[in-house]
């Protein structure tokens, strides 16, 4: 197995989307955001953008099978990327055992899970100070902020456990500048 794929994990507002570009530039890695691509079915209104964006807009997550499949179309088209930076996926335990089952019959795995750990008062400033220039309408509500936060803590925050039974969770300290931030996550790459 030659591939890079790493889980850049973390709750909303930890820095997983700026971080990723960095890693993409460094590694030559292929981003996959389920994030950006739900938000990319909704501006070209599809029926699944349609069904996705009530969910979105209230803070909860989206069917592990719209998730999934999106992921699955991805890896599938890309069979000679050099690996894949998973950003925003997997987020429920589901959603891990069908990354890992794909990436199996690929002949491949995850190579690291990276967990941003941000302070929660913290995400609620920067989500809230994001929504002020992203256009993301679930950016501006405090209370879909802390639903985002809520689900996260729920649902995805256990999937350290997941990881940390197959001896690939790394957990980076997500507070301070984004240039610290990057360096720790290289060293943990490399390390
Ligand atoms: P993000 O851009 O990662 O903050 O995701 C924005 C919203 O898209 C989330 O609040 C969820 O409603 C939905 N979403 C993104 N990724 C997933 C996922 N892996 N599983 C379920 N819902 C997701």
């Amino acid at each position: 197995m030659n591939k890079t794929n790493i889980v850049l994990f973390g709750p909303p507002g930890a820095g997983k989307g700026t971080q990723s570009k960095f890693l993409m530039d460094r590694y030559g890695l292929q981003h996959l955001s389920t994030g950006d691509l739900l938000r990319a079915e909704i501006q070209a209104e599809t029926p699944l953008g349609k069904q996705a964006q009530e969910l979105m807009s209230a803070g909860e997550l989206v069917p592990d099978e719209v998730v999934v499949g999106m992921i699955r179309n991805r890896v599938v088209e890309e069979p000679r990327a050099k690996g894949f930076i998973f950003d925003g996926f997997p987020r429920t335990r589901a959603q891990a055992e069908a990354l890992d089952t794909m990436l199996e019959k690929l002949g491949s795995g995850i190579t690291v899970m990276l967990s941003l750990e941000v302070e929660q008062e913290e995400l609620v400033k920067r989500l809230l100070g994001r929504g002020a220039t992203s256009g993301r309408p679930d950016d501006r509500n405090e209370e879909v902020v802390r639903k985002r936060i809520g689900e996260y803590e729920a649902k995805t925050a256990p999937l350290k456990d997941y990881y940390k039974a197959q001896g690939k969770l790394r957990r980076i300290d997500g507070m301070g500048s984004i240039d610290h931030i990057t360096d720790r996550l290289v060293a943990a790459i490399e390390g």
